[in-house]
């Protein structure tokens, strides 16, 4: 029978084509709506002192929330019941199924419900040390219970009061090895019998600072049976009917006190099995809500865009084809060509660009984008590029230079180690317009930097920068056009969903003659190998990167290392050669005679920390080491790798590292040995470590997901893709009051993330 009570076949519920549906706990046919608030047995009283009055209700307003605790949330970044109720279980105990006091064996977990028959216990031997006993009763039998220095419980549990216990059941030492339970976990019910925290599914949350899995229980039980029948729902009437899922309020309820349809043993463990994996019912509503909206937001964000017209004439006639061509060193790929194509025709368009390039390490994004910023100044406005580092930027200051200051360009460099004469000169002559090319850092994106009529902004390694830098480099002009480059290899899928607001060109080709970077893996004795090939290769007349990892939080430590490297290889192990050292924390001045002085080949030999990681780019080096490989993420190592075979010579990559038993770091340096192909890399870094951390916030732009896992939940994003495709055009064509209020919410819901974009 269908736990509201009714006599009607259970139904099972789609939650969408294609998706293998776990059942609905419990929806009846008939009764859908019903079941789902029978299927929850918290009481539904919104009047109750502290039970929050909406989603906004900041915490200190709900039950079992002070001052104390509210601090401790907000540093979790939970400052309203709403916020509060993401923060779900991340594993759930089945409490629900008591053990009888019978045959109790040690080393068993159990769940016992009795009542306390007898209490005791001893200050204990040593002072400050005490022990309370205390004897419970079930039907059939007694539990000894024992309890460390927590005197006061002999005041909480006196003979008569009615408890569940949850623990693993001990030895006693001092009984002769009889079983008792140690410290258990305890709840004293109420009159009839019911607890929060036992006799149910129990949810077991990760604990926010003092606040422990308990603690928010008690609380998330509170906001929970408060929450309103009816609570803003991000996902349109009509999609929850047409994938019948369950209503939102249920939903929420469920994900934090799960009430299992089924009785039967091996159907709950089944169910079970569905909550701690994040494969509920209850969990793929959210996470399709998710979904959802950031498809939706994409999509406004796009259609926002197109409405836009730039007020700026772009032709790309002869005289401005004859320039391109004029800079270009050698030929340009296929591939190269034709992205350029589709930039120029977005330049001459009315709609402002907003476009990513993608291209492996090594592919040549550089050019093409200088050929862009070739097509903005010569019709008479100014372009940005914005590079993630210090070392970056002043590599693309000089390669620009040397491209464009034959055409009689004035190209300038913004970045923070500037001396402030420099830096307001430069600005200066941003802003009048003398300057036809910035090039810097994110201090290009400070407020004091004025252009004259920016009409083109580049971003490279765009995974280095947030949403908001793009943003703010956008508002530096009229509706600029945007071209954001980036060498971490999403997987084709994964990017026209997660870039839907941007335009997709790759550069799947690489410049001719490059051969394939041979990478080996070499344990921690074989090191000595990795000094032979470095000296193999400078004897050659090439030159060659050591890297060390720098991990923020051993900085100096890791820094030492990067040091005591560099002096070892240049006073003892190759005194006959010149030894370089490059790392984060050295000045501007230093960093770039370094730099220069290695491109130069005057260094033979650079150790560097991961600041080489990004774009540095020295043709005649052409072997990497890398130590410590192990520490390094599979993305990182293609990156770093992608610093040799940029020449015609071939390369090497050595990765050293010890990775001991970890079979998920022998499979990242397996990978790298067995292929160059940046895709392939992504794919398996993706499986390796899952999408969010592949595309973390701060990396992409891409918010973290709550519910959402990109991998696993790939087919739900297709569907998602395709409703919010329907309902963007609804909302253009023939919007009624629910898809403008779904859309207000999703407004509201990412305005911080996409900026004003999003309008
Ligand atoms: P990335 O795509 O990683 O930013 P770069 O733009 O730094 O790559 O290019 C890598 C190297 O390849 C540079 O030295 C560049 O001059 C060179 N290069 C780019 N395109 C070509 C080409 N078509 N033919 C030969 N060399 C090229
Ligand atoms: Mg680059």
């Amino acid at each position: 029978m269908a736990p509201c009570g009714c006599n009607r076949p259970l139904r099972s519920a789609r939650f969408g084509p294609g998706i293998p549906a776990p059942r609905i706990a419990g929806a009846c046919a008939a009764h859908r709506e019903r079941v789902c608030w029978s299927l929850n047995p918290l009481p539904m009283q919104t009047t109750e002192p502290g039970s929050p009055r909406s989603a906004d209700t900041p915490v200190q307003f709900l039950k079992g929330i002070g001052p104390r605790r509210s601090e401790i949330l907000a540093a979790h970044g939970i400052r309203t019941a709403g916020d509060l109720l993401h923060h779900i279980p991340f594993r759930y105990e089945d409490r629900t199924r008591f053990r009888s006091t019978v045959g109790i064996r040690p080393e068993e977990w159990v769940l016992v419900r009795g009542e306390v028959c007898g209490v005791g216990g001893s200050p204990g031997r040593r002072p400050g040390f005490s022990v309370f006993e205390m004897l419970v009763r079930d039907q059939r039998g007694t539990l000894r219970v024992k309890f460390f220095n927590q005197p006061y419980l002999r005041r909480v549990y006196q003979p008569g009061v009615r408890l569940v216990l949850y623990g693993q059941v001990k030895r006693d030492p001092y009984a002769h090895g009889a079983p008792v339970l140690m410290n258990p976990e305890c709840e004293i019910l109420d009159e009839d019998g019911e607890g929060i925290h036992s006799g149910r599914v129990v949810p077991v949350y990760r604990r926010l600072g003092d606040l422990k899995s308990r603690a928010l229980r008690l609380i998330l039980h509170g906001v929970a049976s408060g929450l309103p029948p009816e609570v803003p729902d991000g996902l349109p009437s009509w999609l929850v009917a047409k994938l019948r899922l369950p209503p939102k309020a249920a939903a929420i309820r469920q994900l934090h006190f799960p009430v299992l349809a089924s009785r039967r043993p091996e159907e709950r463990e089944r169910e079970m099995g569905l909550y701690n994996s994040g494969t509920s019912p209850a969990h793929k509503r959210m996470m399709f809500e998710e979904l959802f909206q950031l498809q939706v937001a994409i999509r406004m964000v796009r259609e926002g865009r197109v409405r836009q017209v730039k007020e700026r004439a772009v032709r790309l006639d002869d005289r401005v084809r004859t320039a391109i061509k004029k800079i270009l060193p050698f030929h340009p790929t296929e591939a190269q060509k034709r992205v350029l194509g589709e930039i120029a025709a977005d330049l001459c368009s009315r709609h402002p660009m907003s476009r990513l390039l993608q291209g492996d390490v090594g592919s040549g994004k550089t050019i093409v984008a200088a050929q862009a910023a070739v097509i903005a100044v010569e019709n008479g406005f100014q372009a940005a590029v914005m590079a993630p580092t210090e070392i970056l930027a002043e590599q693309h200051f000089f390669y620009f230079r040397r491209l464009l200051e034959p055409l009689g360009y004035r190209i300038d460099l913004f970045k923070g180690s500037l001396r402030s004469k420099e830096k307001r000169g430069a600005r200066e002559r941003l802003e009048r317009g003398e300057t036809q090319i910035a090039i810097g850092t994110h201090a290009l994106v400070q407020e004091s930097v004025r252009f004259h009529r920016l009409a083109l902004a580049v971003i490279d390694e765009q995974h280095r920068f947030g949403v908001v830098e793009r943003n703010l480099l956008r508002e530096k002009g009229q509706r600029p056009d945007v071209l954001v480059m980036t060498a971490t290899p999403i997987p084709r899928s994964l990017a026209l969903t997660l870039y839907g607001d941007l335009d997709v060109s790759v550069i799947d080709e690489m410049p001719p003659g490059r051969k394939p970077i041979r990478t080996v893996w070499l344990d921690r004795e074989e090191r000595p190998r990795a000094l032979e090939a470095i000296d193999r290769t400078v004897r050659s007349g090439h030159q060659a990167y050591v890297v060390y990892p720098l991990v923020e939080e051993t900085e100096k430590s890791d820094l030492r290392a990067a040091t005591e490297a560099a002096a070892e290889l240049g006073g003892t192990v190759f005194p006959q050669y010149r030894v370089g050292l490059l790392h984060g924390r050295m000045k501007g001045e230093e960093k770039e005679e370094t730099m220069r002085a290695f491109a130069a080949g005057e260094i033979r030999i650079l150790v560097a920390t991961t600041v080489v990681e990004v774009g540095v780019d020295v043709a005649n080096a052409t072997l990497m080491v890398i130590e410590h490989s192990e520490r390094f993420g599979l993305a990182q190592l293609h990156q770093l790798r992608g610093r040799v075979g940029r020449g015609a010579a071939r390369s090497d990559c050595i990765l050293v590292g010890d990775v001991g038993r970890s079979a998920e770091a022998r499979r990242r340096m397996d990978i790298l040995c067995e292929t160059n192909d940046g895709f392939r890399i992504a794919e398996v870094d993706l499986e390796l470590r899952g999408p969010g951390e592949m595309i973390g916030t701060r990396q992409s732009g891409i918010p973290a997901f709550r519910y959402a896992n990109l991998l696993r939940d790939r087919r739900a994003l297709e569907i998602a893709r395709i409703e919010a495709e329907g309902f963007v055009t609804m909302l253009r064509e023939r919007p009624d009051a629910e898809c403008r209020r779904v859309a207000a919410m999703i407004r509201e819901q990412w305005k911080e993330h996409f900026g004003p974009a999003l309008t």
